[in-house]
């Protein structure tokens, strides 16, 4: 029988099932960080326990730090006490820690990929919702909370409900100025916030197949916005060049077994999945949110829903949304007014949109009215851009160039929005009060978008920025 992914890793790493219907999985990757830790360590010193695996288990720095000053005690009692907490909980239970000190620190999403840790035919845990990023290598990769943190912590596994696997197939080709993040924006609008509840997605088609790993991750990463608590792309030679080399892959005189192993793991021609859904890329525009949930969004031509076209059931979402954003049914989102640029987060903090963000900048200053600010998603991220000049690009441009963090995509730390204020985000989640203040205002897109919207102080169509006419 052709299996799919998702039922290869899972029989794989199934110990029993469990008479609540769940399986209990074996864990191959705990990632850990500072917030969703100290009460899980807690727990175990008070029952004398150890973690299980160690050898399996890495921790970072990433949500309470700060971006500018980095020095210690952190000015935040709080964020200094979880900082001590983690070094001494590393310490303590024998986990490598990455911290700041470390070189290898960041957001724990483009840490553990860049690291290698992350391979396909994993499962992977961590006490972060966006964990779902991991599986753009082909792994199952899970998002829990602290008492989940403290069973894998203890037992390296964890009891999960069976998902089923909806395929979305991306066919075609991107046109230029739109994006990986556009493409999961488009997804989640089409599907819904509750479309992946139960789900497992299967991301496949021409579109992402021609990715990168970046790309995938970022498509990945989402996928928890549309509900679906795991995401996944089928490895291929674009995932395994992607991880040679890496400190943490297999080593040559393992890399070909690994290889064989990981391609094995791929779904199989003729799998069968419990839903299919299919978008075409060319119809896929830069998208910018307009509410409060990942779902309400549009293409950057496109107008704000009426009232009167929406269903009755989410009639009083859209109503709430927008009055809240103080944005007017049938309008455009194109010329709403920003007083924040962010450019960061284990969505779209990685190298390359680095470089997709600077060469929208080019030459170019941010509007006078705007703070902007580029968060790299790692210390290693950071390293990286510095070395091909785009720090210079970014500050000569007007932005802060800032040490690596969560930042503003939860703001767990100093960097916030302040009173309603307006902030084009490069993050994941545009809740109400995500970004630190609780009427602050965010608008999710691209980073090119949002570096197209620093410049012009609004919100603008990126294609605009291009040399040549594009996407029309
Ligand atoms: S960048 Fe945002 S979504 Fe990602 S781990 Fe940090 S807080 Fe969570």
């Amino acid at each position: 029988m052709p299996k799919t992914l998702l039922q290869k890793i899972w029989q794989a790493h199934e110990v029993r099932k469990l008479p609540t219907g769940q399986s209990q999985l074996f864990i191959g990757l705990h990632l850990v960080h500072e917030v969703t830790s100290p009460q899980a360590f807690e727990a175990l010193r008070e029952r004398g326990w150890k973690v299980r695996y160690p050898s399996r288990t890495f921790a970072t720095v990433d949500h309470i730090v700060p971006t500018d000053r980095q020095s210690r005690p952190f000015a935040d009692p709080l964020a200094e006490q979880m900082m001590q907490a983690i070094e001494s909980n590393a310490r303590e239970f024998g986990v490598p820690l990455f911290d700041l000190a470390d070189g290898r620190q960041g957001v724990v999403h483009v840490v553990g990929p860049e690291l290698g840790l992350t391979q396909p035919g994993m499962t992977i845990a961590c006490g972060d919702s966006h964990t779902s990023t991991h599986g753009a290598f082909g792994a199952i990769a899970f998002g829990i909370g602290t008492s989940q943190v403290r069973d894998v912590l203890a037992t390296q596994c964890l009891a999960i409900d069976p998902l089923k696997v909806r395929r979305i197939e991306v066919r075609g080709r991107l046109r230029p100025g739109s994006f990986a993040k556009d493409v999961i924006l488009a997804i989640i609008r089409r599907l819904g916030v509750k479309g992946g509840v139960g789900y497992a997605y299967e991301y496949g088609g021409d579109v992402i197949s021609a990715m990168t790993m970046e790309e995938r991750m970022t498509v990945c990463n989402m996928s928890i916005e549309g509900g679906a608590r795991v995401g996944y792309v089928n490895p291929d030679e674009t995932t395994f060049e992607y991880l040679r080399g890496r400190p943490y892959a297999p080593p040559a005189e393992r890399w070909d077994r690994a290889v064989e192993w990981w391609r094995s793991m791929a779904s199989d021609p003729g799998a069968t999945y419990d839903d299919e859904v299919t978008l075409e890329g060319d119809e896929i525009k830069p998208v910018v949110t307009w509410g409060i949930h990942p779902g309400q969004s549009v293409a950057i031509d496109e107008e704000l829903p009426r009232l009167s076209d929406c269903a009755a059931a989410e009639r009083a979402s859209v109503e709430e949304a927008l009055r809240f954003m103080d944005l007017e049914a049938g309008s455009r989102i194109a010329g709403t007014r920003i007083d924040v640029a962010f450019i960061g987060s284990c969505t779209n903090g990685r190298l390359s949109d680095l470089r997709e963000a600077a060469r929208v900048l080019g030459g170019r200053r941010v509007a006078s009215h705007v703070r902007a600010l580029v968060v790299p998603g790692s210390q290693q991220v950071a390293r990286a851009a510095e070395a091909e000049g785009l720090d210079e690009i970014f500050r000569a441009a007007g932005f802060e160039w800032r040490g690596a963090g969560c930042s503003m995509c939860l703001a767990m730390n100093p960097d916030k929005l302040r009173d309603r204020e307006i902030c084009a985000s490069s993050s994941n989640r545009n809740f109400k009060g995500r970004q630190g203040h609780p009427t602050g205002r965010t608008l999710l897109m691209s980073p090119a978008m949002v570096a197209a919207a620093a410049i012009a102080g609004e919100v603008v169509d990126v294609r605009e920025f291009y040399e040549e006419p594009v996407g029309v």
